[in-house]
């Protein structure tokens, strides 16, 4: 038997009615575009984060676009944001032809360091983001305290992490923006490409709203030039009929994360560090350990799939060579690139498959 990182065919079998009735009732209506069901869920998913504005889009990385763009971020604007995340947190700030200025990570939460972000701020600098890696939130409070200090914009990529919760928060509250990303392997996945911006801020989301939808305020009065960046209504609908489940499943992931770590105690693995105000919902399960390509070859060889988020930092990536970093630069993401592996990671995981996958993990020395 193998175990796959990620099992949406497991998911489906446990609600198929009602995801095949959602899609029916899309089907049946041929309200393909906006309209209620995409609102619905924008009620529903703003509830879902505590925050009173949602926007639906057709990716997370369309939201990302879109935060920028509404806080006022321009071209030759600096925008700081970590070097260990997935290349769509940086590639809308060079999108805009603003530049993404990197900071490294504190080594054991693997999210931005608070510590490392004053020195990198400049007279350009108009916004961070935080990622909440792996579904950890960052340590969002001396992140706002600074943000504050010097009139800079937050947006949270919370992508990996619907429901994290920072000291009783939720992801996606503390920032100006927050962008979430509902791509199918996410914590809550569509059945294709879906987005989402949440704000507390009203005329944000309005503007947002306006941008995503061709710049419109009437079907064909456009105030503004705008993007086809619009949630998808059948995406929505799913949407709509996962996020009753997304607690219960994001509780499954903390025990399962709870089994491993006890199981890996006393073994050559680093299991992931929470601090204690924190409430994680691991999108990802990542472990560090020495000797990282022999370990992931040996469980493949049991038929375990593991994954490397992310095998090369964002400051070392070809498309970014031209903004004049280098190997040295951020240690601690380095050598993180080099150690971590993500572990089989969905809520129906049972506790035997975990057993399995340490048992093949204790084999490396
Ligand atoms: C998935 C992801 C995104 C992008 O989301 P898409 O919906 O794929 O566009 C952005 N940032 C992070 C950290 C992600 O994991």
């Amino acid at each position: 038997m193998t175990i796959p990182l990620v099992d949406l065919k497991a998911q489906y079998a446990g609600i198929q009615p009602e995801i095949d009735a959602a899609i029916q009732r899309v089907v049946n209506n041929t309200a393909f575009i906006l309209g209620k069901e995409v609102a619905e869920f924008e009620k529903n998913f703003a509830a879902f984060c505590r925050v009173p504005h949602c926007v639906g889009t057709d990716s997370g990385t369309a939201a990302l676009h879109l935060a920028l763009l509404v806080l006022g971020v321009k071209p030759g604007d600096e925008v700081i944001t970590t070097t260990h995340t997935f290349i769509a947190t940086s590639e809308v700030i060079s999108l805009i032809g603003a530049k993404p200025v990197f900071v490294d990570i504190d080594p054991r939460t693997y999210n931005l360091d608070p510590n490392l972000i004053e020195r990198a701020i400049t007279p350009r600098t108009r916004a961070i983001i935080p990622v909440h890696l792996y579904g950890q939130p960052a340590e969002m409070d001396p992140i706002l305290e600074i943000a504050r200090r010097h009139d800079l914009r937050v947006i949270e990529d919370a992508a990996q992490a619907h429901g994290a919760e920072y000291r009783g928060r939720r992801a996606g509250t503390m920032g100006d923006i927050a962008c979430f990303s509902f791509y199918p392997g996410k914590n809550l996945g569509a059945y294709g490409d879906a987005g989402a911006l949440v704000t507390n801020d009203a005329a944000l989301a309005d503007h947002a709203r306006m941008l995503r939808d061709h710049g419109r305020s009437e079907k064909y009065a456009h105030k503004l030039v705008g993007y086809g960046y619009r949630l998808d209504a059948l995406q929505a609908a799913i949407l709509g009929a996962k996020l009753p489940h997304l607690d219960a499943w994001n509780a499954r992931r903390r025990a399962i994360a709870e089994c491993y770590d006890e199981l890996l105690t006393n073994s050559d693995v680093i299991t992931p560090y929470v601090p204690p105000h924190v409430t994680p919902v691991y999108h990802i399960y990542c472990i560090r350990h020495k000797n990282r390509d022999a370990l992931q070859k040996q469980l493949k060889a049991h038929g375990i799939d593991t994954g490397i988020h992310y095998p090369i930092p964002l400051h070392l990536q070809p498309v970014y060579q031209n903004l004049g970093y280098k190997i040295g630069d951020f240690p601690h993401t380095e050598q993180a690139a080099s150690e971590i592996l993500s572990l089989p990671m969905y809520p129906e995981l049972t506790d035997e498959q975990v057993r399995q996958i340490v048992d093949a993990i204790k084999e490396v020395k």
